[in-house]
């Protein structure tokens, strides 16, 4: 497992906003920093420039998509953009502990809920594969209390590059991988301790059986359409090209109503709200998965319950970049907006959360695992590793309380069975979901 040498000192993606809210005025929006006027002209500002010079102005959306996962060009697709040579950090990748916790946590879920025969980890957005790693070697080490159950491992990845290295963490090749570039299980290979594992770019091509998923900021880097009220209603945020510079990117707003309103709440108060139509479409793609063969959603991210109104931002060598200059060379993302995936879910599963890190993490026994670890490790530089990882995912100023976690699970889960209703017809209290209360081994 990585432990980062400087964990503790490392900025985060989640680290702060990176323009301030966009000020209406009437034309165009500042996009937060002062002009580049001399910021490289990437292959991916050209192409932009090319398709905006086409088409007219794009929306945030689309420019999103286009910069970070555009098949040919994308930021994504290509390079290896965490850790730190790269642009961010992200929680697995700073202490071995939080994917540990997250193995616990799908045990004991599958136990609490009958301990299917199969079981397939479904992660979306798996990065280098260390959160995945560092669940299955939990899995090894409860080998006996998985040991009849039938694991598979299906990993969603639109990244070439990710692919990659996440093979090479998980199954260090030992048995060739298989590819096919045509086919939607695009590699397939067998990690280091037997489990098979497939890679596919989109989640409906996984096999639908009981399956547990696990999105670890995944959902902030999803297309968000950016909304502003005006005195004629809300109006689209575009993007267009700069009349005064060549080359230069600025924001406009769309002078008519446009189809993402329809995502926008009737009572909405805020004056400016990002909307992500792409997360709800995988949320209800979960929520259908988990009504129909049970298993469960873990999902952790930094966001909001409805509240925030400008939070989209680009991160580029661990600073803060502003989203319109170089595009293709920074990433970008925005808060995740969990009132909006809470209603997605409704009626369909339960949903716990958001919580914050902090509070999931603790509740999982993440005080005890450290001891465990302190105890076992005499080199005073590991121990001052250990620490520092633990101080970034907890310290409320740190990871701690901007990031939350937040499950579906089936209905049935959180509500007693009729026929766990006991002789005095009250209803036995459903066991509590770890994280969102305390671990008990039941
Ligand atoms: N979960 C990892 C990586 C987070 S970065 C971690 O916490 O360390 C975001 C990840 O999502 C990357 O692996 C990126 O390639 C992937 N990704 C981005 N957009 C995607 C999409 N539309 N479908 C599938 N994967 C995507």
């Amino acid at each position: 497992m990585l432990l980062l040498a400087n964990a503790g000192a490392r900025p985060l993606r989640a680290a702060a906003r990176a323009v301030s809210p966009c000020l209406w005025g009437g034309k165009h929006f500042s996009s937060g920093k002062e002009p580049v006027e001399n910021s490289p002209a990437t292959p991916m500002l050209q192409h932009l420039v090319y398709k905006i010079k086409s088409t007219g102005p794009i929306t945030v959306a689309e420019y999103m998509k286009e910069v970070l996962t555009n098949p040919v060009k994308g930021y994504y697709v290509h390079r290896d953009m965490l850790g730190e040579k790269g642009d961010f950090i992200t929680s697995p990748e700073i202490s071995q502990i939080f994917g540990e916790l997250l193995g616990i946590w799908f045990i004991s879920e599958w136990m609490a809920t009958g301990k299917s025969a199969t079981f397939q980890l479904v992660e979306l957005g798996p990065g280098r594969g260390t959160l995945a790693g560092d669940i299955l070697r939990v899995f090894s080490q409860l080998g006996s209390v998985l040991k009849k159950c039938d694991i598979s491992i299906h990993l969603v990845e639109v990244s070439q590059k990710l692919s990659e290295i996440q093979a090479l963490t998980l199954t260090e090749e030992k048995v060739p991988l298989e590819r096919d570039a045509e086919s939607p299980v695009y590699m397939k290979g067998v990690t280091k301790s037997g489990i098979p594992v497939s890679w596919y770019r989109d989640l409906q091509d996984v096999p639908k059986e009981h399956s547990f998923y696990v999105a670890h900021e995944f959902f902030d880097v999803l297309p968000v359409h950016k909304f502003q009220k005006t005195p004629q209603g809300w109006r689209e945020v575009l993007i267009d090209i700069d009349p005064q510079v060549s080359d230069k990117l600025r924001f406009v707003l769309a002078p008519c109503a446009t189809p993402a309103e329809a995502f926008i709440q009737h009572d909405e108060t805020r004056d400016h709200v990002e909307v992500c139509p792409e997360a709800g479409v995988i949320i209800q793609e979960l929520s259908q998965r988990i009504a129909l063969t049970g298993g469960a959603a873990l999902i952790a991210d930094y966001g909001h319950d409805g509240t925030k109104t400008d939070t989209f931002r680009g991160f580029c060598g661990h600073k803060l970049h502003d989203v319109l200059i170089a595009p293709g060379t920074a990433d970008l993302t925005a808060d995740v907006d969990f009132s909006y995936l809470r209603r997605m879910a409704q009626g369909t599963v339960a949903s716990l959360g958001p919580i914050k890190q902090q509070t999931f993490l603790k509740n999982m026994g993440i005080d005890v695992r450290l001891k465990v670890l302190l105890d076992k490790s005499t080199e005073p530089s590991l121990r001052q590793q250990l620490l520092q990882g633990y101080d970034m995912l907890m310290n409320p100023k740190k990871m701690g309380e901007r990031f939350n976690f937040f499950a579906l699970l089936p209905h049935q889960r959180l509500h007693a069975r009729s026929h766990e209703i006991n002789a005095n017809h009250s209803k036995p209290s459903p066991s509590p979901v770890a994280g969102f209360s305390e671990l008990t081994w039941q």
